[in-house]
């Protein structure tokens, strides 16, 4: 029987999931805030003119705040529906759990 994880495709470091936007959770993310920009009212990660993430090293597409990056980069998986979008060029975002009033 074919493992039910079969069909996802393998990472391929393409790097188009750190050109999301990248909402940040209140009170748990610690990024460095000259990373930081807000997009009505939500702080979120900022972006180059490409959809870069700032934190985003080009020339290796690996993330030069790793032990401190944001929740929704960190809960990321490989194969979801918005790694799928990403690669196939599409647009997306990462969004935080937002606080409830
Ligand atoms: S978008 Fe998907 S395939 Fe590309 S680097 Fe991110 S996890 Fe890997
Ligand atoms: S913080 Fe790091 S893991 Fe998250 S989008 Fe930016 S470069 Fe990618």
């Amino acid at each position: 029987m074919p493992d039910s994880t079969d069909d996802l495709p393998l990472c391929t470091a393409c790097g188009k999931c750190c050109h999301l936007l990248v909402e940040l959770t209140p009170l748990l993310d610690d990024v460095p805030e000259e990373y930081v920009v807000e997009h009505d009212g939500v702080r979120c990660m900022d972006q180059h003119g490409d959809g870069a993430c700032v934190a985003l090293d080009s020339a290796t597409q690996l993330c030069t705040i790793y032990e401190r990056r944001p929740k929704v980069c960190r809960d990321f998986q490989r194969g979801e529906s918005l790694c799928r979008r990403a690669v196939l060029g599409k647009r997306g975002s990462l969004a935080a759990p937002r606080a409830s009033l």
